[in-house]
């Protein structure tokens, strides 16, 4: 009888090619996406005279650095920041990658674009020199991102040496409460494990809330995987990632569809299968979250108070305590609703979907911002949606900022987006560190709802309590 196994240990053995002295196994990749930075990686490639291995599984999009008013060259913030743009589209053209170019509605953030488009698939292992590759594990498939050393031994061999993680489950039980999104969900997670909670460890999600979302919201929980931590975090993939998967232009077709679907329905964790950690936690006591700190694990319910460092009887956490307080301006005691709001942003690879818009819309709808509100999409496509749903005009008659092209944005501050220095931000991505979003910005993470109840009242309000509008 075969040993029962999960979703992860699954993937990770049928891609493991060698193990090495060292305990490091050689894995195959499946698919390899590339943004500007990846420039180095090109560098060291070429500098060795050899080209991509497999440029039919490496993806070029450019993301981070394209500006989000327009993607003319007097958009671009400066010289150099256009340069690297220009230089990921050379190495993608000179060594035939899929390059997602600027001015192709399919281009976007890298990941949104691999889900939208079915790249991203069960079963698979993918890789990024992005952190947030973790977003991919929504569909089951094991994705995590890599250094630029790693990126280059990706591009000239299709392989990477990797120490094999830990397993590891979260289980969310209870009812989902009314007005809790992807994104309070994952917070929630955050602030209960921490932000180191995850070190070392594949988390997969469980429970039945888990299994009830949409493939956006499952992309919102992954994507935040690598804030707890985790090497990567992923959904087992059942009905709803195929009704998500079947017709998308990079999804298997006719009857290699058939085939990969057979193969996709082995692939969920066992059920005798055993996790090297578990946790749980209650979705009944999840609220709208919002975070206070410069990290992800800094998280309370709106309806609760800043903590008092004073409590905290660790010196070394007393003092780092202090510290956050005094970067984001705040006072111990004081109420997340009393909070102002100098900005807001909605967008990054956490919440820029078609669901995530859908869900700032309706609670703009009639409805006016009293402070600067941009609303990125996180692909054209999304876009094009968006406008056919007229969810453009709902945004623009409240006065928020559609931006007419994809990418990262205000997420991290360094295309022409972003927060002047100590001004509070709304943000919808998934981290506030110190100077994320600009010099000196102070962040805040919510949901795309939170995010636009804040736009509208100019401080936190909990959006379940703003009635009909
Ligand atoms: S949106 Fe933010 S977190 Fe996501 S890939 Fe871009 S910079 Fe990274």
């Amino acid at each position: 009888m075969k040993q029962p196994r999960t979703l992860f240990e699954k993937i990770w053995d049928r891609h493991s090619i060698t193990t090495n002295e060292a305990g490091q196994t050689l894995l195959f990749i499946d698919r390899h996406f590339c943004h500007e930075l990846s420039f180095h990686a090109f560098n060291m490639l070429h500098g060795n005279n050899r080209m991509v291995r497999h440029p039919e599984r490496t993806f070029a999009i450019p993301d981070h650095y394209t500006p989000t008013t327009g993607l003319e060259d007097k958009d671009y913030i400066d010289a150099d920041t256009q340069a690297l743009v220009e230089n990921l589209i050379k190495n993608a053209t000179r060594n035939k990658l899929n390059l997602f170019d600027l001015g192709d509605d399919r281009r976007g953030i890298i990941h949104v674009v691999g889900p939208e488009q079915g790249i991203t698939q069960p079963g698979t292992i993918i890789v990024c020199g992005d952190s947030h590759t973790s977003t991919h594990g929504a569909l089951g498939a094991l994705a995590f991102g890599i250094g630029a050393s790693d990126v280059s031994h990706v591009l000239a061999t299709q392989t990477l040496w990797q120490p094999k993680p830990k397993s590891m489950r979260v289980t969310v039980k209870g009812k989902r409460p009314i007005g809790v999104t992807a994104k309070d969900i994952i917070l929630a997670i955050i602030g209960h494990i921490g932000a180191a909670g995850g070190t070392g460890h594949v988390i997969e999600y469980a429970g039945p809330i888990i299994q009830d979302l949409t493939i956006d919201e499952r992309l919102t929980v992954c994507n935040m995987s690598i804030e707890a931590g985790a090497r990567a975090g992923m959904i087992p993939p059942d009905n709803t990632t195929y009704r998500h998967l079947k017709g998308r232009p990079f999804a298997p077709q006719g009857e290699a569809w058939e085939k990969a679907e057979e193969f996709w329905r082995t692939l969920p964790t066992d059920t005798a299968a055993t996790f090297e950690r578990e946790e749980t936690l209650d979705a009944t006591s999840i609220e709208p979250m919002v975070t206070w700190g410069t990290s992800p694990e800094d998280v309370i319910p709106v309806s609760g108070a800043i903590p008092d460092p004073k409590l905290e009887t660790d010196p070394k956490r007393q003092t780092a305590l202090n510290r956050k307080m005094e970067y984001m301006g705040l006072k111990p005691g004081q109420l997340v609703s009393d909070i102002k709001v100098d900005r807001v942003f909605i967008g990054s690879c956490t919440n820029s979907r078609i669901e995530d818009l859908r869900d700032a819309a309706e609670v703009l709808k009639n409805r006016t911002v009293c402070i600067p509100a941009i609303i990125v999409p996180g692909s054209g496509l999304i876009r094009e949606q968006a406008e056919q749903e007229g969810l453009d005009q709902i945004f623009e008659a409240a006065g928020v900022e559609w931006r007419p092209a994809a990418g990262c944005s205000m997420c991290i501050g360094v295309n022409g987006d972003s927060v002047k220095n100590e001004e509070r931000c709304a943000s919808t991505s998934n981290r506030n560190f110190e100077g994320r979003q600009g010099r000196g910005a102070r962040t805040h993470l919510v949901s795309p709802a939170m995010a636009a109840a804040a736009a509208i009242s100019g401080r936190f309000t909990d959006v379940r309590k703003m009635g009909k509008n």
